[in-house]
């Protein structure tokens, strides 16, 4: 009687089909091209195809890999295609790929330094090179996180943790009656991660005071520092500020140097969320818009973002990681060490939400070697120029209107023909809503049919009201045709939307 065989899948299958799976994703990356940006598939239509009942007996990789072809393809938006320009592009390279495998090859858990000592090590090598080429002084020091949301969540709870007098990690918020409200302070336009992490830390969402933007959607500082003492008046408790180095909608700038003058005075930790622009940071001529953000306490910068690593990888720098680890470290007896108990490593558990960490080290260091801070540079600035070069098709097409500043590679933009604009310019308030209104739906449409052609993906925000279509550039496989032909695309595509929704349409 032969025994059944419990191990693994055999060497030989493993290695036929690793051979076979990178052979797959080169020639995947290499006609990316032929697939539909954005999946046609409508809800609900991978599933129908999927057994609902779980997998009883085993399977031949042949027939999963053949399902992952016709089922899971066809349901995959492509942000790897390179008229990927919805909101802000995340592109895995192929070194980033390669880390990905050799990542999953290994499957260490970084929890401890001694669950894998190059795994905490290199974590810290690669954030310190990433802060030399961000140009951010010794004193930070860096921890990956999964997301710029948990990024942002484990820095404010440092900040709400670290509040004098409170012992909030300790004590906790709910039924204190003599706790007064803590407050923290963000622009309008802060990406809505922040909001999350006033309701998971217990602050409210209410107590994250969004702050008004001036025309250019950065923070206005006289209106946060008009905040902060009316609520210092009314008996709160001020304790952090977020400011945003790249909003979402328009990746505005904040004011940072004031902003850090502000959160200085009033001993408030300052967060910079610097998820998708930081990276421009590595351009000497884009540095100065980060001027300000060398004083904050903590900064986020997604290398899953901009800096070509496969998702998800997000850079925590912080100059008080012992703040951030008063916060965060719990030490259960099972998983005291030596070298822990003596303080000569970092545990990096003590510095995020989970405790089994993933060894994102690697991919990173992987791309940061291959593209070098030179190679990466040049990449940036080519989205930055291609950027440039469809605002300036926009600025040029007078049945076209940008919509916001384009300090990095995403351009925010509307349909609003020529006679439009010239009726807006004279109209009374009410026909004024009501052209704005067309326009609106107009733009929304117009959205949805370029996106339904498969050629390209865009997405959309709101400006002052209006519905607005946002431009990114940001992967490393877009170029100039692409944003050329992306441009052709959609002035084609509007003028033949204006000819049908004008028909019959009496006030136009
Ligand atoms: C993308 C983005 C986030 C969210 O990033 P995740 O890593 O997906 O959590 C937060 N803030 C800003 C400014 C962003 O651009």
């Amino acid at each position: 009687m032969t025994e059944r065989w419990l191990g693994d899948m055999d060497p030989q299958t493993f290695r036929r089909w690793g051979h076979r799976l990178v052979d797959w994703m080169a020639g995947y990356l290499a006609a990316v091209e032929k697939y539909p940006v954005l999946s046609p598939v409508t809800p609900g239509g991978v599933r129908r195809q999927c057994d609902p009942a779980a997998p009883e007996r085993p399977e031949d990789f042949d027939a999963i890999f053949a399902d992952f072809e016709s089922v899971v393809l066809p349901g995959i938006t492509h942000w790897n295609h390179p008229s990927f320009f919805a909101y802000l592009p995340s592109t895995g390279s192929a070194p980033g790929i390669l880390g990905e495998f050799l990542i999953a090859g290994l499957n260490v858990n970084g929890m401890l330094w001694r669950t894998a000592p190059a795994a905490t090590e290199l974590e810290e090598v690669v954030l310190d090179w990433l802060r030399q080429m961000l140009g951010l002084p010794e004193a930070f020091w860096g921890v990956l996180q999964d997301t710029a949301s948990v990024a942002s969540l484990c820095a404010i709870a440092a900040a709400r943790d670290g509040v004098a007098g409170l012992q909030v990690g300790e004590s906790g918020l709910a039924g204190r009656p003599l706790i007064p409200r803590l407050r923290l302070y963000t622009s309008q336009e802060a990406h809505s991660s922040i909001d999350k992490a006033g309701r998971i830390l217990g602050l409210g969402q209410s107590n994250v005071r969004r702050i008004a933007t001036d025309a250019d959607y950065r923070m206005d500082p006289a209106a946060l520092e008009r905040a902060i003492q009316e609520d210092l008046r009314a008996g709160m408790r001020p304790f952090c500020v977020v400011a945003t180095a790249g909003t979402t909608s328009t990746t505005s700038v904040d004011p940072l140097d004031e902003i850090a003058t502000i959160s200085a005075r009033h001993g408030l930790w300052l967060h910079v969320d610097a998820a998708y622009a930081g990276a421009a940071a590595l351009l000497p001529e884009k540095r100065h818009l980060f001027g300000g953000w060398e004083r904050a306490d903590s900064i986020v910068v997604n290398p899953h973002k901009w800096l070509f690593t496969p998702i998800d990888c997000s850079a925590l720098l912080t100059r008080r990681p012992e703040a951030l680890r008063a916060a965060l470290g719990v030490l259960p007896e099972y998983l005291r060490t030596e070298e822990g108990d003596r303080a000569s490593v970092h545990n990096l558990m003590d510095y995020g939400v989970a405790l089994g960490r993933r060894f994102r080290a690697l991919k990173l260091w992987i791309v940061l070697r291959y593209f070098g801070r030179e190679g990466i540079a040049e990449r940036i600035q080519e989205h930055i120029r291609l950027a440039q070069l469809f605002a300036s098709g926009v600025d040029a097409d007078p049945d076209f209107e940008r919509m916001a500043p384009v300090p990095f590679s995403t351009v925010c933009f509307r349909y609003r023909p020529g006679d439009m604009a010239e009726r807006l310019r004279g109209a009374k308030p009410e026909e004024a809503s009501r052209i704005e209104g067309f326009l609106d739906d107009f733009n929304e449409s117009l959205l949805n049919r370029l996106n339904a052609c498969g050629k390209l993906f865009l997405s959309h925000t709101r400006l002052n009201g209006r519905y607005t279509l946002r431009f990114a550039v940001g992967n490393i496989r877009t170029t100039e045709s692409h944003v050329r032909a992306a441009w052709h695309e959609i002035r084609t595509m509007a003028a033949e939307l204006d000819e049908e929704l004008r028909v019959g349409d009496l006030m136009f």
